[in-house]
């Protein structure tokens, strides 16, 4: 690990980050495999590229040559707050059912990390795909309320604006409720969270993708989203992953936050490679 970041657990289980007066906690919603097979996810890569990823995360492979892969999201707790980054898989019900493996296990990591959802103050969805979502609103008699109930949820407005592009039911599993419960903050660009932490734009992924940047002690942090969904896109930047939005603007924001990143001598936090934290290569 780079700089002054200490890496360690809290209550001995759950891993985290410390830099400076922030803490960084790594929540694993769930883990498996991906839908289809991972040579058609990443096509450009070579067979040298697939085998120094594999050496670099040899937990995102199977004895079969399956892509494994980490559901994650992130909680940020300082002397100002908690803000939590992306909502998981989610429940029995959530959709991401169709694909991935629910139901995940948010709400016993929160509690093993000592986070109420009540304390929550801000909710960072990077994007509008529904491994990312799962958590933010839940099923409540006939209706749906946001999870983290005093939370304000922060998209990007050109996100929101894509949302029939990307997965028109979360309109109404998830904007509406956030609406009508008036928790959905719309931002454009870069946006500040606490005195530590912003959220930066990092199209491709998606259209609005963004991730969260934390400064502390001298430090830095990205909480990238799906900048790079696996190690290949980190050893290979230029690598393209089958289901982004716009392959060229996701290059060029993965090669920018990853610059940013090594440069400041900082660490990733990734939602699914198998460690949460990684450091940042140039
Ligand atoms: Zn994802």
């Amino acid at each position: 690990m780079s700089g002054s970041a200490r890496r360690g657990t809290i209550a001995g289980m759950t891993p985290s980050l410390q830099i400076g007066s922030a803490t960084i906690v790594a929540l694993t919603d769930g883990e498996g495999p991906f839908f289809a097979d991972r040579t058609k996810a990443f096509r450009h890569a070579t067979a040298e590229q697939w085998a120094a990823a594999d050496r670099f995360d040899p937990g995102a492979v199977t004895g079969d040559g399956r892509w494994w892969l980490q559901f994650r999201a992130f909680a940020i707790r300082d002397d100002t707050g908690i803000t939590v980054v992306d909502a998981g898989i989610g429940p029995a019900d959530a959709p991401a059912a169709s694909w991935a493996p629910v139901p995940g296990r948010l709400p016993d990591e929160l509690a093993a990390a000592g986070i109420d959802p009540a304390e929550v103050d801000t909710v960072v969805l990077t994007h509008l795909h529904t491994d990312h979502v799962g958590w933010a609103v839940v099923a409540d008699g006939p209706g749906r309320r946001p999870f983290f109930d005093n939370a304000r949820y922060i998209l990007q407005r050109t996100e929101i604006d894509a949302v029939e592009e990307l997965n028109p039911g979360l309109r109404e599993t998830l904007l509406d409720p956030l609406c009508e419960a008036g928790r959905l903050a719309a931002v454009d660009g870069e946006r500040a969270l606490t005195p530590r932490s912003r959220v930066v734009p990092t199209p491709g992924h998606t259209p609005g993708h963004q991730s969260v940047l934390v400064e502390s002690g001298g430090e830095l942090v990205a909480v990238t989203g799906d900048v790079l969904v696996h190690a290949l896109q980190l050893l290979h930047p230029e690598t393209a992953y089958e289901h982004e939005s716009d392959p060229h603007r996701a290059r060029e924001s993965r090669e920018a936050l990853l610059r940013r990143v090594a440069e400041a001598n900082g660490s990733l936090a990734t939602p699914h490679l198998t460690e949460p934290f990684a450091p940042a290569r140039a």
